[in-house]
């Protein structure tokens, strides 16, 4: 018996919509991009439940009159080209003529619309692929379109759709990319109703980060262009700025923003050794190819890429980025910095990038890498510290042997006594990140971890570098890093005593600034935040307060748990609630632990060293910290007597 059917065109319309439509954002691209292909100078874009319940984009453009309002919505129909040849010399977005006909066949649209030489202008309401009513209607020249009920009548594709939280963090992606690329264009962002974006023009770049980003991105953005074959417009943070994730980055190639992982890979190369591992700049990259050597179109939904000589692009990049941040930073520092070899590292071939040559120890203050200056923290410390006044002079804080009582001890000394439990200074952190960066070359080499057995006898020699403490074992020389070991010990602490951590009133308490994107994410899941004994709340729309921290962060900015708390929500969302609860858990620890221990480069007392070791000794998985470094390694007697040719 026959089994195939033809399916009606309405069906076979609703699937191929899929392909143009599989979530609000590209529905949201697709209007704007007509919009823009109007010549529209003002966009609005509103947007309810994520764009899931309704997406409206209203614009000042050409419009369209009675006759093309109806077309529009017909499959393949498009005012922008009439034969394949003149994709080669297009300069619109659309060309298809799919969008509005795929949207219309999975949601229910009116458009208003009127073209300026028309004295009315048109209204008209339709639902999946039948017209349902057409009237004429005053209206400004332009286009108001209104998208409702995204996959109404296809529940398959409805039930799929992600969070509104997840749909509106791509539409304000989505936003922020055409602000980026139409600087001529005055758009607006509406969410339930309330703005959140106004982005008049400016044709500036840096201007328009400021309309989109927290005002501290804007004082660290360098500007530089590159003209050639590949020509380049680049406006990236500085070396003192950077962010969890890479919703910082937007590329632009021949005007389109794309996704492309090479290019965003090259931006951050451009970055080694100034902004720590894991951390993103924000860089805003225009680039211009000849069109031969590019191939924007290959994805329905154009967000990719290919180049003809993707490796010339990447490299082209990579030079323009470290050079801008070079130029930078010998601006900056003058005689204080030392850029080793400098001319003949510029004029070297490109394929020879070399790492960059600066010596951190010698940067001032202004060079942590830190959103919060050095100052601001010296400062918050010392209105802090002024709370616990008190003349006596600072009794060392003990590494209690009980760490379960170490946090109550410490709170109580820090009250009686007024005492720093460290002071990091600006060498500390220097030297900090300088180690890091030997330590894993070391790692290279064949290094064992050991436990520091309760039954070994030890004899601690001293601290080495004021980073890694010498311990003498019976079978050979102990190393262990100060700083893991700590946070090893504190992580554990943390974990242990999570919904009763000793937390402490901060008598000025800390005010954190953030994008409203970010907003949006974190007052949803301000409860982790708060068991975890950092109390904050929303005081602003677009500012937290902290009032109260556990009591080993008390001297700290807690702005960077709660930026990287911001990522690692959005990186979970997919997971189930409980593992998202335990990853969250696990990250936050692992932070607090980090920023609560004691630094490489912090001087440590006999006393406090012994009570390191000993603390170490009695957590349950001593060999590595929370973020898998090891905490310490064992050069073995037999390999110190064959290198002293002893022992064959
Ligand atoms: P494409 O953009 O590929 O041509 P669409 O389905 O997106 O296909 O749009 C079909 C046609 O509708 C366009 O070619 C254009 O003529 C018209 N149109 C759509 N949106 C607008 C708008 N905002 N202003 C003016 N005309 C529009
Ligand atoms: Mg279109």
């Amino acid at each position: 018996m026959p089994k195939i059917k033809q399916l009606s065109s309405h069906e076979a319309q609703k699937i191929a919509a899929g392909e143009v439509v599989e979530r609000p954002v590209n529905i949201v691209k697709e209007l704007v991009e007509n919009s823009i292909d109007a010549g529209a100078t003002r966009i609005s874009i509103y947007v309810e439940d994520g764009g899931k319940q309704l997406i409206r984009v209203v614009d000042n453009g050409y419009g369209m009159d009675a006759i093309d309002a109806q077309k529009c919505f017909d499959r393949h129909a498009t005012s922008k080209i009439t034969s394949v040849d003149e994709l080669e010399t297009i300069n619109t977005f659309g060309f298809r003529g799919e969008a509005l006909a795929s949207i219309a066949s999975v949601s229910k649209i009116t458009l208003l619309t009127k073209e300026e030489q028309s004295l009315e202008g048109v209204c008209i309401t339709i639902e999946p692929s039948l017209l349902v009513r057409i009237n004429s209607a005053a209206c400004a020249t332009g286009t108001d379109i209104t998208i409702a009920d995204l996959f109404f009548n296809v529940p398959a594709r409805k039930k799929f759709l992600k969070s509104t939280q997840t749909e509106w963090r791509a539409i304000q992606l989505l936003f922020n990319a055409f602000c980026f690329d139409y600087p001529h264009i005055h758009f607006t962002l509406f969410s339930e109703d309330k703005q959140i974006y106004n982005c008049p023009n400016s044709i500036d770049i840096k201007n328009r980060a400021l309309q989109l980003f927290e005002p501290v991105t804007h004082r660290h953005l360098l500007e530089t262009s590159v003209n050639g074959d590949i020509s380049l417009h680049v406006v990236i943070s500085d070396h003192q700025h950077y962010r969890y994730d890479r919703s910082g980055i937007y590329l632009f190639v021949n005007k389109r923003w794309v996704k492309n992982q090479h290019l965003s890979s090259a931006l951050i190369k451009g970055y080694a050794n100034v902004i720590p591992n894991g951390r993103y700049p924000v860089g805003i990259i225009h680039i211009t190819v000849p069109t031969h050597e590019v191939d924007i179109n290959i994805h329905p939904r154009k967000e990719e890429v290919k180049f003809l000589h993707p490796r010339r692009v990447e490299q082209t990049l990579q030079q323009a980025v470290k050079k801008a941040l070079e130029d930078n930073l010998s601006q900056h520092l003058k005689k204080d910095v030392t850029i080793k070899s400098e001319e003949k590292m510029y004029t070297e071939s490109m394929r020879d990038f070399r790492p960059f040559n600066f010596d951190l120890a010698l940067h001032p203050s202004s060079l942590l890498f830190n959103s919060e200056s050095s100052h601001a923290q010296d400062e918050r410390k010392e209105l802090n510290q002024a709370q616990l006044n008190s003349h006596t002079p600072p009794t060392l804080p003990a590494l209690s042997s009980d760490p379960l009582l170490f946090a109550e001890v410490l709170m109580q000394n820090e009250m009686e006594h007024g005492f720093e439990v460290k002071s990091i200074s600006t060498a500390n952190v220097s030297k900090d990140i300088n180690t890091n960066i030997s330590f894993h070359q070391d790692m290279q080499d064949d290094l064992r971890t050991i436990n520091i057995d309760a039954q070994n006898n030890y004899r601690l020699i001293g601290q080495y570098n004021n980073t890694y403490l010498l311990v003498e074992k019976e079978d050979g020389l102990f190393l262990v890093d100060q700083h893991a070991a700590h946070e090893r010990i504190l992580y554990e602490l943390f974990s242990r005593r999570f919904h009763e951590v000793a937390t402490i009133q901060l008598l000025f308490p800390q005010i954190i600034t953030l994008s409203s994107h970010d907003i949006g994410i974190i007052v949803q899941h301000l409860d982790i935040l708060i068991q975890h004994g950092i109390f904050v709340e929303q005081c602003a729309s677009d500012q937290l307060i902290v009032q109260s921290l556990p009591v080993h962060l008390k001297n700290e900015s807690i702005s960077d748990i709660v930026k990287e708390a911001i990522s690692w929500i959005i990186e979970c969302q997919p997971l189930d609630a409980e593992t998202f609860k335990k990853a969250i858990n696990h990250k936050l620890q692992a932070q607090m632990a980090c920023k609560a221990a004691v630094k490489a480069g912090d001087i440590l007392t006999q006393e406090k060293m012994e009570q390191l070791l000993s603390d170490l000794k009695k957590t349950a998985n001593r060999f590595s910290c929370p973020h898998g470094r090891p905490t310490g390694w064992l050069l073995s007697l037999t390999e110190i007597e064959k290198k002293f040719r002893r022992r064959l």
